[in-house]
């Protein structure tokens, strides 16, 4: 594995600032989508993070609003038997058991939170199927903190191109990024890789030709490129 250098803060910047102005009129990942139709809500935030492991984002949206047609808060949630809760979420991916985790999740909710998602980092792991990912991105999206980086597959697979980090799992970058960028930019680094992620810096053949932040790029570990 190659090493990762830290980035300049004004490369920080330049790759920030680029990026959102490259992201107009790009589609937005399914959860960003379903926060901005749902007034920030964190328990739908929660939910539909949830739904959208390993799941395509339109399916993800899809499954979202139709659970969420049925049931909108924890309570009503947690009344749905498991069966009805797969049925609806169908097809995401493993819906039987992202079934049962959004039963016991709402549960818990309800038995331990009265009825509220938490708004800490530490409770938030406490809830049934969530890890780090999914609390950091209920924290930027739902409480508006300013001190998480959610960190998925496609942010952690851009961080390593860029060279700003050289690690192996999604919870190491995490932590690298702290170390790596400014704070102004953590709530915003989510958004920004995720959106780049899906259409321009996939994860085989990325699009390298057509990236506006190519000159700031290593390319650490990038071997098939289109348009270069
Ligand atoms: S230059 Fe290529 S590898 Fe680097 S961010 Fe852009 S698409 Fe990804």
């Amino acid at each position: 594995m190659s090493e990762a250098r830290s980035p300049h803060p004004r490369t920080v910047e330049r790759v920030m600032r680029r990026l959102a102005r490259a992201m107009t009129g790009l589609e937005l990942p399914a959860v960003e989508k379903i926060s901005e139709e749902q007034a920030k809500d964190p328990f739908r935030i929660l939910i539909s993070t949830l739904l959208s492991a390993r799941t395509q984002d339109a399916t993800t949206h899809a499954a979202s609003t139709r659970l969420f047609r049925v049931a909108r808060t924890p309570q009503s949630m947690a009344r749905l038997p498991v069966r009805d809760l797969a049925r609806l979420i169908y097809p995401v991916s493993f819906y039987r058991n992202k079934a049962r985790h959004v039963k016991a999740c709402c549960e818990m909710l309800v038995g331990r939170y009265g009825g509220r998602v938490p708004s800490t980092m530490e409770e938030l792991v406490t809830l049934p199927g969530v890890g780090r990912k999914t609390a950091n991105l209920v924290m930027i999206l739902g409480f508006r903190s300013p001190d998480n980086i959610c960190v998925d597959t496609h942010v952690h697979r851009i961080s390593n191109r860029l060279g700003w980090v050289a690690t192996r799992a999604p919870d190491e970058t995490e932590q690298a990024l702290y170390r790596a960028t400014d704070r102004r930019w953590w709530p915003h680094i989510n958004l920004y890789l995720v959106t780049w992620g899906q259409n321009v810096c996939r994860p085989v053949y990325p699009r390298c030709g057509d990236c506006v932040i190519r000159p700031e790029c290593r390319r650490i570990g990038v071997e098939r490129r289109n348009g270069t």
